[in-house]
């Protein structure tokens, strides 16, 4: 059969890196062979419905015959135009203003990247020279948040606090700290908002104060911790971060690559919070990953401060495939998409995957259901009370996953034994009814034969 040389040749030549290493040799590989909408169908021929995304990206859906068109007109038109220099092209120049249109406040100056951990990673570069055009080159440290994901380059992967990404790089470096995310779902702080809020702020302040004040260059954090499990904070604490860095002239950056682009309702999560980060990363959403490109968002302030300051210097950064005009004319054709109903879409079906998740909260193995709009979570527990993790001979990553697959759905299985959601805001009613109810037949099936 065609998947079966497909997976030979994938245990022998094609490298896996994340979960484990030769976790693909010994399982062998899936092969997808196409998708449209919210289902994708495998080299076997079953069709299944991506609870995920892809990877938290394909937010339009698949198979858009528009966005294969743009790319195809811009391929035919002008596959290449670099943005090193003094140099650019139509797509990525009209995709900035569009993209500074709808940021919020005046997050209007853009850098193109090709996916998230180089927009992190970007950033840092940023926010250095930030601080040298100030005067500042002593704030060189940054802050972070326990659980947090900021990518798989050495220094986003530092800003990073999930096991697996430091260990043998000497990374974080000691430049990079962190603070608790103290709305963990076995949070020792308990569940009352304030007193999330109030740890919170009370830490990053003390990490400062032992950081020393006049070295802290900026804080990063997710408005909703993806990769970290679907971590969900109360209402207010993003605005309390904030607060606390604008009180002590620390730059605040959003990581927006899974939560921008209508993931948890509006184009950006920041909006729901009522607040403008000084810059702000995005990435997946913004082409649906159909081809690969982030965006760095700066505040004007941030960027007429460096601008001041290199004054007819360059400023060293820059990829080859920044702002390229095929990813440029995709992102433009899939921001018409959210506008022409995709976002409303997405908010009308994200309001019914909370419900259904939410009507499996009384299942013997589901200790919490959280989330917002298209991004959720279901944390299993094999006693509720106690909130005792599932026993990690179950192998939640692999089993369950399997299990959701046989069910005819594409979840991430975290290896804590959570059950994550991001599909694509293009499902349908049914579709979003089909998640959670082969959510509740792998739960059962898990309760009778763990
Ligand atoms: N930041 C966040 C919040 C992410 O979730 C991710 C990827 N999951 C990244 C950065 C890195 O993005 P990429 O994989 O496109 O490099």
């Amino acid at each position: 059969m065609l998947s079966n040389s497909l997976v030979e040749l994938d245990r022998k030549h094609l490298i896996h890196p994340v979960s484990s290493f030769r976790g693909h040799e010994a399982r062998g590989v899936r092969v997808l062979r196409s998708a449209k909408g919210a289902q994708v169908t495998d080299a076997e021929g079953h069709t299944l419905i991506d609870g995920f995304a892809g990877l938290w990206c394909v937010n339009a859906g698949y198979g858009h015959e528009s966005i294969v068109a743009a790319a195809a007109d811009q391929m035919r038109k002008l596959p290449y135009a670099t943005g090193y220099f003094d140099l650019g092209a139509e797509a990525p120049i009209r995709l900035a203003a569009e993209l500074a249109e709808r940021s919020p406040g005046d997050l209007d100056h853009i850098y193109f990247t090709l996916g998230g951990s180089d927009a992190v990673d970007s950033t840092i570069r940023f926010v250095r020279y930030y601080w040298h055009a100030r005067g500042e080159p002593q704030r060189d440290q940054f802050i972070s948040v326990e659980q947090g994901y900021h990518g798989s380059t050495s220094a986003g992967a530092g800003l990073t606090a999930l096991p697996g990404f430091h260990e043998g790089f000497g990374i974080p470096y000691s430049w990079q700290h962190k603070i608790s995310s103290h709305y963990v779902y076995r949070n020792p702080v308990g569940p009352e908002p304030q007193a999330i809020i109030d740890a919170s702020v009370a830490e990053l302040r003390a990490k400062v104060a032992e950081i020393g004040e006049e070295r802290v260059a900026a804080f990063y954090l997710e408005p909703i911790q993806g990769s970290g499990g679907v971590l969900v904070p109360p209402t207010g604490w993003v605005k309390a971060m904030r607060d606390v860095c604008s009180e002590l002239g620390i730059l605040f950056i959003a990581d927006e690559v899974i939560t921008g682009f209508g993931r948890t309702g509006p184009l950006f999560a920041c909006e729901e919070e009522g607040i403008v980060p000084d810059l702000m990363t995005t990435a997946k959403g913004l082409t649906s990953g159909y081809v690969p490109m982030g965006a760095v968002f700066m505040r004007e302030h941030v960027y007429q401060t460096i601008a001041d300051g290199a004054g007819a210097k360059a400023v060293g950064h820059g990829f080859t495939y920044s702002a390229h005009p095929v990813s440029a004319a995709v992102a433009l054709e899939v921001l018409a998409l959210y506008e022409g109903g995709l976002l409303e879409n997405g908010r009308t079906m994200g309001a019914r995957l909370m419900e259904g998740l939410r009507s499996l909260a009384d299942h013997p193995l589901v200790g919490d259901v959280r989330g917002r709009g298209m991004l959720a979570a279901v944390e299993l527990v094999s006693d509720k009370a106690a909130r005792t993790p599932l026993p990690a001979s179950l192998q939640p990553a692999t089993r369950l996953f399997d299990r959701a697959w046989d069910a005819g759905l594409i979840v991430r299985s975290f290896p804590q034994g959570i059950f994550g959601y991001a599909p694509p805001l293009c499902c349908t009613a049914d579709e979003i009814d089909q998640i959670v109810e082969r959510t509740r037949t792998v739960l059962d099936q898990t309760l009778q034969d763990p």
